[in-house]
């Protein structure tokens, strides 16, 4: 027999956290919630860079077991394998199901090697992050392709943090520049463009067709050629990685919900085929308006929990409204090029942290107040006096102080405890 619930939500990031915060009330009252996460643990994903580059190092920090339950909620640490909506019922991966009145999914965006698959054992993961730093550590060629936030910030951390200056990195643009979904206009482009170029990193121009004849949204750390669409030649590369969001995981769901791989929400974030489904980041068609991408995905969670809670007591809905802070900004805050020591990091004006006199006033480094920000920033963390804001300082800032604060408000909680530590061994010392 099914476990019965009201409210079904599956997800394990910050979307399904922020749900399950907006859901305690009801909880409490009495509706019955299931909270299905992928497994016993949690990465932050924010840190996939870091991970990535150094995981014995930075996987601990960012790796939780040990993340906020709601008291009144019911967890299971199993990944969802399949939803009926006709009939109401999700399967998990061991077998049994789960009955609900609503199902909300916050299960995010497929980035393979970047985020763990979904019920992977901590213990595979370690050794998929194992083999993946192995393999890159001993490539002559990584070919990172998408060139956007998410590839730019990982090429930077693999350069200053795993690969020697002899080791080639290739970030691969379908057209050939950098952030072009993020910017209007070039200015931050431009920068980033030329840093990459200072930290040796190369942009080629290209659409891949295949990777050793496989699709190139798949991984892969052994030698191979990449093909690309029209007459580009053939690269070869010993590790590639797709550095872009791949679309929700939608392969569980029933055809009758989706839309191509989304599932269409209307202005209740509520599947506009199916009622009782609402959807948060990932799957949803719902676009989130403005940057930081975190805070707009804490909004719609905001909304879904709300309108959850109104549907099972047969009440109104309410359309999805933001009004979340920092308000949405129509470009990212800031730009990283790699976390920490040798990674560099460009603030946007306006960006979300601009309420840091430094960045308004462009005082900076030395002119910056001693007493107010040099026991919190690192000395240069906005600029230099006059100068751009940008800098050196602003990439460990970002690693020491601000990545870590990050965790805390999404319930992740305290990082490290209770995961098996990484086989030593077999790791070559980091270039940190
Ligand atoms: C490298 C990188 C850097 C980023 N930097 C920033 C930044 O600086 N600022 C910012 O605002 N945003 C940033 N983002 C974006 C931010 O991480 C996302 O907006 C946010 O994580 C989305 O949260 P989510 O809960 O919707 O999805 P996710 O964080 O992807 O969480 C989804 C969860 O659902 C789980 N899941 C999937 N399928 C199942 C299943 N079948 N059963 C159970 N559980 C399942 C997954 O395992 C995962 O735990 C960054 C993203 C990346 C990758």
């Amino acid at each position: 027999m099914p476990t019965e619930c009201k409210i079904c939500v599956i997800g394990g990031g910050i979307g399904a956290f922020h749900v399950l915060e907006g859901l305690e009330k009801a909880a409490k009252r009495g509706i019955k919630i299931i909270a299905v996460y992928p497994s016993e643990f949690i990465e932050f994903g924010l840190a996939a860079g870091p991970i990535l580059a150094n995981p014995q190092k930075y996987h601990p920090q960012y790796t939780f077991t040990q993340w906020k339950r709601f008291k009144q909620i019911e967890y299971i640490c199993c990944a969802a394998a399949k939803v009926s909506t006709e009939k109401q019922i999700v399967t998990l991966k061991n077998g049994s199901q789960i009955s609900y009145e609503v199902l909300i999914l916050a299960n995010g965006s497929k980035l393979p090697l970047l985020a763990p698959t979904p019920g992977m054992s901590i213990s595979d993961r370690q050794m998929e992050l194992l083999k993946t730093n192995m393999a890159i550590k001993q490539a002559e060629v990584v070919v990172l392709y998408g060139a956007g936030l998410i590839g730019v910030e990982i090429a930077g951390d693999l350069r200053v943090k795993c690969l020697k200056p002899s080791q080639k990195i290739y970030l691969i643009s379908k057209d050939g520049g950098v952030l072009k979904n993020s910017f209007p206009d070039d200015v931050i482009p431009k920068k980033v463009e030329r840093r990459l170029k200072k930290m040796n990193i190369t942009l080629l121009q290209g659409e891949i067709e295949t990777v050793n004849g496989v699709a190139p949204t798949e991984p892969s750390l052994v030698h191979g050629a990449i093909k690309f669409k029209g007459d580009i030649p053939e690269l070869v590369y010993d590790v590639y990685i797709p550095c872009f969001q791949q679309g929700g995981f939608t392969e569980m769901l029933p055809r009758e919900i989706l839309d191509g791989n989304k599932i269409t929400v209307n202005r209740h974030m509520q599947s506009s085929a199916n009622e009782r489904v609402f959807v948060v980041g990932g799957p949803s068609s719902h676009k989130m308006a403005g940057h930081p991408i975190a805070v707009r995905t804490v909004a719609v969670a905001k909304t879904v929990a709300y309108n959850a809670t109104q549907y099972v007591n047969g009440a109104t809905l309410r359309e999805h409204f933001d009004k979340e802070s920092p308000p949405p900004g129509q470009v990212p805050g800031f730009t990283k090029v790699g976390h920490g020591e040798g990674g560099y990091l460009y603030w946007t004006d306006p960006g979300p942290l601009n309420n840091c006199c430094c960045l308004k006033c462009r005082a900076g480094f030395p002119c910056c107040p001693p007493p107010i920000c040099w026991c919190w920033c690192h000395p240069c963390a906005c600029g230099y006096c006059c100068g751009p804001n940008q800098s050196r300082g602003g990439a460990i800032l970002f690693e020491k102080s601000i990545l870590p604060r990050f965790v805390e408000p999404h319930g992740f909680g305290k990082p490290g405890v209770g995961l098996p530590p990484f086989p030593e061994k077999m790791l070559e010392p980091n270039r940190e």
